[in-house]
């Protein structure tokens, strides 16, 4: 077993319009993950409803898991004692945690309106948090929470994160950063930045030291984390402040790009940390899974996106094609017998008609959401693949032109 980390550029977008998009290869202790990627989300150590054999055979290179929700449940130490994520899923492959930061600060809480911060600026950006009970409490130490589970009371500090993530043992980890909203004020931004950043080094120096305390264990890399929320001065000096971190002798062996995404910006605010960091680490841009945003993403410099999407839509029915998203459990697809995507090479695909999978959503059945999984995280993952089969023969662009000049993002059912 490799317990080296690495990532090599193995070609990029020509450079007309100062375009950054490249292809490349990370290296892990558990195998290699060819960029741009596409990696599905097993929040608690699983794809909802699909094997990890499955997720092996439809393509996935990689899996990406959460710490918040794997400490609070089964905890972290039984990871530790089963031999690491990826031992105790039975996925060979490599694997990533994000830091517990955002669910933590969000979906931990309930929902994104009950984040409460800090008492100094209380007022100003308290419009997130009216009316609420607030669970979360964010200080310069760290944040206090409340669990979602069982109501008890829990703090995560960049300390105690990493110590969280070591034992949960991905390849890939991430920092711990406060994750703001578009709607906190320009003050709050400039504070939180401030914030993250000081997180940004213990995270480094409590990294070095598991590092050396689990020589035993293979090498697990560690990304920052860039906030600044719509600003671009802001966005642009984390990732210089991160992309230049030395703290404890190391540095980040890659950067995700976290935090409030304006849609309508997407491209612009990845493109501005891109220009910032160092060229040689990978990128990965959290959270983001739709077709046309892993385009903008893909385009402007980003090696790695993961999102909930794919399986979160799909056990609503949704499914993804070439021309758009639709809802299998329509009407109108009671007597098709054609497959979600003709040109579709899944297993779904290969084996089940939309008139099944209607019937399995209108009767409630479970391997409606299997199904459905399979064909959605099959199509994003095979969709980021074909962008970098393009970037690799020298065509992105028209790739990406064709693709939305077809793709409606909500076909009507
Ligand atoms: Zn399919």
């Amino acid at each position: 077993m490799s317990t080296s980390f690495g990532f090599r550029i193995t070609s990029e977008i020509a450079e007309d319009g100062g375009r950054l998009g490249r292809t490349g290869v990370i290296t892990t202790p558990h195998g290699e993950i060819k960029t741009p990627a596409f990696i599905p989300v097993g929040t608690k150590a699983t794809v909802k409803s699909v094997l990890p054999e499955s997720m092996n055979d439809l393509g996935a290179q990689a899996i990406l898991a959460n710490a918040y929700h794997l400490y609070l449940q089964p905890g972290h130490e039984t990871l530790d004692a089963a031999g690491g994520l990826s031992q105790f899923m039975n996925w060979q492959k490599p694997t990533f945690t994000d830091s517990g930061g955002f669910q933590v600060m969000s979906l931990g809480v309930g929902f994104k309106k009950v984040i409460a911060m800090d008492a100094e600026t209380f007022h100003a950006d308290d419009v997130i948090a009216d009316k609420k009970e607030r669970l979360a409490h964010v200080d310069d130490d760290g944040v206090t929470f409340k669990s979602h589970l069982d109501g008890s009371m829990h703090r995560f500090t960049p300390e105690i994160s990493m110590q969280v993530q070591h034992s949960i043992g991905a390849d890939i980890m991430f920092a711990f950063d406060e994750c703001t909203t578009l709607h906190n004020t320009r003050r709050y931004q400039e504070r939180s930045l401030e914030r993250t950043r000081l997180w940004a080094e213990r995270c480094l120096v409590e990294h070095n030291q598991l590092t050396r305390d689990r020589a035993d264990k293979p090498y697990q890399a560690l990304f920052g984390v860039l906030q600044g929320a719509q600003y671009e001065d802001l966005r642009r000096k984390a990732a210089q402040d991160l992309g230049s971190m030395v703290a404890d002798g190391i540095s980040f062996d890659g950067f995700g790009i976290g935090g409030a995404l304006d849609k309508a910006n997407l491209g612009t605010i990845v493109r501005w940390v891109n220009e910032e960091l160092p060229r040689e680490k990978p990128r990965h841009l959290l959270g983001i899974g739709e077709p046309t945003d892993l385009f903008v993403g893909v385009e402007n410099g980003a090696d790695t996106f993961d999102c909930v999407a794919p399986s979160r839509e799909a056990r609503t029915s949704a499914v993804y094609t070439d021309k758009g998203r639709f809802n299998v459990s329509g009407g109108a697809y009671r007597k098709d017998f054609t497959t979600i995507d003709e040109t579709c090479g899944c297993y779904t695909c290969a084996h089940y008609s939309k008139a099944y999978l209607n019937h399995l959503f209108r009767g409630k059945e479970i391997l409606a959401a299997t199904l459905a999984t399979i064909h959605n995280e099959y199509y994003i993952i095979n969709l980021v693949d074909r962008m970098r089969q393009a970037i690799d023969r020298g065509d992105f662009l028209e790739f990406k032109k064709d693709f939305l000049g077809n793709y409606k993002v909500n076909q009507s059912a």
